[in-house]
C-alpha cells in the first residue's frame, strides 16, 4: 500500500501542500485531480522523495520511500524527462540499467513495449526528431520497462490524440490488473470518470473531494433525469423536488434533488406527447465539482 499521510510543503511562504493525505492499494488506480498550480506535481515530487516535504510522511508496503526501492517504482514525468540526443534504445539501455535491469531484459521488453505502441520504427531514432506524442509514449515506455509496483503518472494523457488515450488507459489497467499502485494526475475529470475508482480532487493543496468514484456518486444524491419529447419546462419546475430544467437542441435535462423525485416526474412525462427517451442518469464528476466547490472545472 502506498500510503501519505498529512504532508505539508511550503514554497517560501506559499503552502502548496497543505496537510494532505491518501492512500492506494495494490490493484487501484488512483486519480489526483487538480486545476494549473493545485500541488499535483508537487505531491508526485514528495512521494518519489525529490523533494522533501515540511511535515508528515510517506510510505510504500510500509517502508520509507528510498533507494531501496526505487526499482520497483516508475515515473513518468510532466517535464517529459527524456534524454533528447539519445535514440530510444539507447535512452531505454541508460534508463534500464538504473533500474537495475540487465541488457537483455531491457531490449526484450522495448521491443514488446515499442510494438504495443506501434512504434517499433523509432527504435533507432534520435528522441528529438521524434513527435511529440511518440516522445510521449517513449516516456510511458521508462516508466514501465520495469514492471513497477508502484506507477505514477504525472499528466499521461496530456497532448495525446483520442485514440492514443485510449491506448495509454488499456496499458495502465493491465498494470492494475497485474496487482501494481497506480497513481496518476490530470486536471481533465472525463478522463478519470470511467477509468480510476479512488480520487483525490485538489484545490489550493487541499482535498476538497475524496474518496471512491462510487462513493461520491452515491453520496451526492442529486441526479439528472434525460427526456426528449414535447415537455412543458414550467409545469417540471412546480414538482417538489425538480431543481432546474434545462433544454438541449433535441433533449431536456431536468435536476432534481434524489431518486424520491423520478415517479413524480415519471407522472408527468407519461401524460406527455411524442416521448422517446426517459433516463435517469448520475451527475458527472465535473458537476458535483462545480456543485460543492462552485467554480467550473472546463478547460
Ligand atoms: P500543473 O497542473 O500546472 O502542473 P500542479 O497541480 O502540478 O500544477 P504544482 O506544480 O505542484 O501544481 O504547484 C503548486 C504551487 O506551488 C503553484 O502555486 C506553483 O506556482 C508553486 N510552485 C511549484 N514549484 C515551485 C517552486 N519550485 N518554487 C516556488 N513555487 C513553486
Amino acid at each position: 500500500m502506498l500510503k501519505v499521510e498529512n504532508i505539508t510543503k511550503y514554497y517560501g511562504s506559499l503552502k502548496a501542500v497543505d496537510n494532505f493525505s491518501f492512500t492506494v492499494k495494490e490493484g487501484e488506480i488512483f486519480g489526483l485531480l487538480g486545476a494549473n498550480g493545485a500541488g499535483k506535481t508537487t505531491t508526485f515530487r514528495i512521494i518519489m522523495g525529490l523533494l522533501e516535504a515540511q511535515s508528515g510522511k510517506v510510505s510504500l508496503f510500509g517502508k520509507a520511500i528510498d533507494y531501496g526501492v526505487t526499482d520497483t517504482i516508475g515515473f513518468m514525468t510532466e517535464e517529459r524527462s527524456l534524454l533528447t540526443k539519445l535514440t530510444v534504445k539507447e535512452q531505454m539501455l541508460f534508463y534500464g540499467k538504473l533500474k537495475g535491469m540487465d541488457k537483455e531484459t531491457i531490449l526484450m521488453k522495448l521491443d514488446y513495449w515499442l510494438d504495443r505502441l506501434n512504434i517499433s520504427e523509432y527504435k533507432n531514432r534520435i528522441i528529438k526528431e521524434l513527435s511529440k506524442g511518440n516522445q510521449q509514449k517513449i516516456q510511458l515506455i521508462t516508466a514501465l520497462i520495469n514492471d513497477p509496483k508502484l506507477l505514477i503518472l504525472d499528466e499521461p494523457f496530456a497532448g495525446l490524440d483520442p485514440l492514443n488515450v485510449e491506448l495509454f488507459k488499456e496499458i495502465i489497467m493491465e498494470f492494475k490488473n497485474k496487482g501494481s499502485i497506480i497513481i496518476f494526475s490530470t486536471h481533465r475529470m472525463d478522463h478519470v470518470e470511467y477509468f480510476c475508482e479512488k480520487l483525490v480532487i485538489m484545490v489550493a493543496g487541499q482535498a476538497v473531494i475524496d474518496g471512491y468514484l462510487t462513493d461520491i456518486k452515491k453520496n451526492y444524491r442529486r441526479k439528472n433525469i434525460i427526456v426528449k419529447g414535447d415537455i412543458n419546462k414550467e409545469t417540471l419546475l412546480k414538482i417538489n423536488g425538480v431543481l432546474d430544467v434545462t433544454s438541449y437542441v433535441d433533449e431536456v435535462e431536468i435536476k432534481i434533488k434524489d431518486d424520491s423525485v423520478i415517479d413524480e416526474v415519471f407522472k408527468y412525462i407519461s401524460k406527455c406527447k411524442n416521448i422517446t427517451k426517459f433516463s435517469v442518469e448520475e451527475p458527472s464528476l465535473n458537476e458535483i465539482f462545480i456543485a460543492k466547490v462552485g467554480e467550473s472545472y472546463e478547460e
